[in-house]
């Protein structure tokens, strides 16, 4: 059983010719609303694989919560764990130009998973054979669960997106690390080689549509991303981090576990929507044959 502890956003997108710039107002072609939030498309992209999902995170008490809510457990995700909070849902506001996109995230209810909602929530979290976190619920929240799961000795697979909030001192209390190239810039400086070779087998960078790369303790291993005609990028970070931690908590090894995870990615970005194009299990085995 996986716990995701994370974020559940309602995404705004709007599509367009060209991005306004200061100042400017431009005509959207296309607007929908669909479920995102990192922890939540996490949530999704590991529970449609195929694993049992535990959802600890909060909604708030607008209609985007309750359709969030009726999201995660069409999924078949555990959602007794996520909070009715009082005021907005989270929401994200997506500006799409052809597979390019810019995004505002308004926390709302997200900003209230404290601490104590964690600590309520600590027989799960022993039972759990992987946590997965990312940086868009409170500081002081992400440190108490790292801790807690040290404590219980349970792995963390964590994707330190937004990176700004990322504390390098973690580390330890970290089994993976999943920045992409940008974000594994921000927190280790340019140099991707040195930084891979300070932490063998937990620090995986994934590099788009080239696929992710890690260091094994004795050789840089580059596992090649699979080539397709991408729609939608949304998400495909998020899908590579549920799709990786189905696959370890399954018994693959680091490599063989990004390889499915850069498939199950790459199945994402031919649909449009965060979560719209997380693929099942079936599809990713029909794409690795
Ligand atoms: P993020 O979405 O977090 O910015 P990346 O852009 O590195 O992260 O993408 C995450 C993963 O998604 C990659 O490792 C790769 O497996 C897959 N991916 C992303 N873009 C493409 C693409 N254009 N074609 C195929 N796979 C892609």
């Amino acid at each position: 059983m996986i716990t995701v502890i994370g974020s559940i956003n309602m995404d705004l997108v709007v599509q367009m010719d060209v991005f306004p710039k200061k100042g400017e107002t431009v005509l959207g072609s296309l607007f929908t609303t669909v479920p995102g939030g990192k922890g939540a498309n996490q949530a999704v992209a590991a529970a449609r694989l195929g694993s049992q999902v535990k959802m600890l995170g909060a909604v708030g008490s607008d209609s985007f919560g309750t359709e969030l809510r009726a999201n995660l457990n069409e999924e078949n995700i555990d959602t007794s764990l996520v909070m009715n909070t009082s005021g907005a849902t989270g929401i994200a506001n997506i500006l799409l130009h052809e597979s390019d996109n810019r995004i505002v995230v308004v926390p709302g209810a997200n900003s209230k998973v404290s601490p104590e909602v964690i600590a309520s929530a600590k027989t799960v979290i022993e039972n759990s054979q992987l946590v997965v976190m990312q940086l868009e619920i409170p500081v002081e929240t992400i440190k108490y669960s790292l801790n807690l799961c040290k404590e219980l000795q349970v792995p963390v697979l964590f994707n330190p997106a937004p990176a700004a909030n990322f504390d390098i001192e973690w580390m330890p209390y970290i089994k993976y690390l999943t920045p992409n190239e940008t974000e594994c810039a921000l927190l280790f400086g340019d140099d991707v080689e040195a930084a891979l070779e300070k932490y063998p087998n937990q620090l995986i960078v994934t590099l788009g549509e080239d696929g992710a790369r890690y260091f094994d303790g004795t050789k840089h291993v580059h596992v090649k991303g699979f080539n397709t005609t991408a729609v939608d990028t949304t998400g495909a970070g998020d899908t590579f981090n549920g799709a990786f931690a189905h696959a370890i908590t399954n018994g693959q090894s680091i490599e063989e576990a990004v390889f499915f995870a850069n498939i199950a990615a790459s199945l994402s970005v031919e649909k449009f929507g965060a979560q719209g194009g997380m693929p099942k299990l079936e599809d990713v085995i029909v794409r690795k044959e």
